[in-house]
């Protein structure tokens, strides 16, 4: 079944909001075995006229948000009723529920709002219970030669995601005849580039039946998509475990962080930051998981090298032979987070975000990454992540997490207790 979303709004174009519903129905659409073929987006006003009459002529099933407001740019209704042929009549059921509307909130309604329960002859009108615009779905049999179904939403996010779910959805299911919605899983990987996986697993993964994969990088990270049959997607993980198994971070969508918060959680361990470059990312990216209460104990946002001295106890001297950008003071880092804290984990960070502040032997990208545990040495090591500063920062954070999610997959949860 062919699927064509238009977006309508202006303020879509102009960058004033971001386009969500695509993506939203998308991965809606997707949860019901459907995908979409296209997404268009075009501005208020007469502009839907075209973009309707050319996915007329490929798609079983359109569906336009936005335009169905009382205001002059609101022509959705109109310019698809006028598309079709067919007749707008005011809507009695639609009509009482709109009066009810204004009614409960105490609020006059205006006449222009009346334009809201004008309806295609013959189509159905999807109650909206969020807001003044009703849905309307006009059936394939109306839709001429094109037969296709056709749905129009409201615009508001509010409004369109129940009527998606509670109007749109049941009726697809019903046309589409899908009953077992192909499986997707997504492997998230980390340390690891997106070429490695291509260049290792893509014959393999191609020569597995019933498959559809895919990849998605962003900074330190690479999702490998599955997407077919159970079996197919059973291999497919077998194959990229076996390879790449410790770089493996989650198999349900979980960030790195939820990875590290739900290990150190299971083991009732707990975690100290101490960070210089990266000011808090490593501390904020854990305190965004839920129930990070649980293993997090501080952070310290040691910029200065005072700080550094004065709340992890790093010796002036390390500074003064070394740099504040060093494996020695790295080290004192963690093991003086390790220690004010009490935690059983610590990991630290210290490194040259630039644009300044780089030299020959220590470039701007530079950083130094340290975990501390207890009963167990320090780790120390480098990386090097020549970008902006908001990406340096994300990298970084993101080698640190990594680097202690693997430590403490590493020690037998029994190891810690007490
Ligand atoms: P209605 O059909 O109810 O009249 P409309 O198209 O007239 O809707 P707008 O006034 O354009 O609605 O938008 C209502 C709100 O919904 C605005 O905040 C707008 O930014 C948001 N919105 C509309 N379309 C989208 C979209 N595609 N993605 C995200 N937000 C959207």
């Amino acid at each position: 079944m062919r699927i064509e979303i238009i977006n309508t709004g202006t303020e879509l174009l102009l960058g004033q909001t971001l386009n969500t519903h695509g993506a939203w129905l998308g991965a809606e659409l997707f949860k019901l075995g459907l995908r979409v073929a296209r997404q268009t987006c075009v501005p208020d006003g007469v502009a839907i006229r075209d973009e309707l009459l050319s996915a007329l002529g490929r798609a079983d099933v359109i569906i336009v948000s936005g335009g169905l407001g009382p205001t002059s740019d609101d022509l959705t209704r109109e310019i698809t009723a006028e598309v079709l042929g067919l007749e707008l009549l005011q809507d009695a059921a639609a009509l009482v529920s709109l009066e009810a509307f204004f009614a409960l909130r105490g609020r006059p309604m205006a006449s222009d709002n009346l334009k809201q329960v004008l309806i295609p002859r013959g189509a159905v009108v999807l109650p909206n219970a969020n807001g003044t615009a009703p849905g309307v779905y006009v059936p394939p049999q109306l839709a001429g030669p094109a037969q296709a179904a056709i749905f129009l939403l409201p615009g508001p996010p509010r409004e369109l995601y129940p009527m998606f779910k509670g109007e749109v959805a049941p009726r697809l299911q019903a046309l589409s005849g899908v009953a077992t919605p192909p499986d997707l899983i997504e492997l998230k990987f980390t340390g690891i580039g997106e070429s490695d996986f291509h260049q290792t697993l893509d014959a393999r993964l191609a020569a597995i039946p019933n498959l559809e994969f895919g990849y998605c990088a962003r900074i330190g990270e690479v999702d490998l998509r599955l997407i077919g049959s159970a079996a197919a997607l059973h291999q497919a993980r077998a194959l990229a475990v076996e390879r790449f198994g410790p770089l493996l971070v989650s198999d349900d969508g979980s960030s790195l962080e939820q990875t590290v918060v739900r290990l150190l959680t299971e083991r009732r361990w707990t975690l100290a930051t101490a960070e210089s470059c990266t000011g808090g990312l490593i501390a904020n990216r854990i305190t965004d998981v839920a129930g990070a209460s649980a293993v997090f104990t501080h952070g310290f946002v040691t910029y200065a090298n005072a700080a550094k001295c004065g709340l992890l106890g790093v010796a002036p001297e390390a500074l003064a032979a070394h740099g504040a950008v060093s494996e020695a003071v790295v080290r004192q880092m963690a093991e003086g987070a390790l220690a004010v804290s009490g935690a059983d984990f610590a990991v630290a960070v210290t490194g040259i975000a630039g644009p300044a502040g780089g030299s020959p032997d220590k470039p701007v990208g530079t950083a130094w990454i340290a975990v501390a545990q207890r009963d167990r040495a320090t780790r120390a090591f480098s990386v090097f992540q020549p970008r902006n500063r908001a990406d340096f920062k994300q990298g970084v954070s993101q080698a640190a997490l990594d680097a202690l999610r693997r430590c403490v997959l590493e020690r037998r949860p029994e190891s810690l207790l007490g």
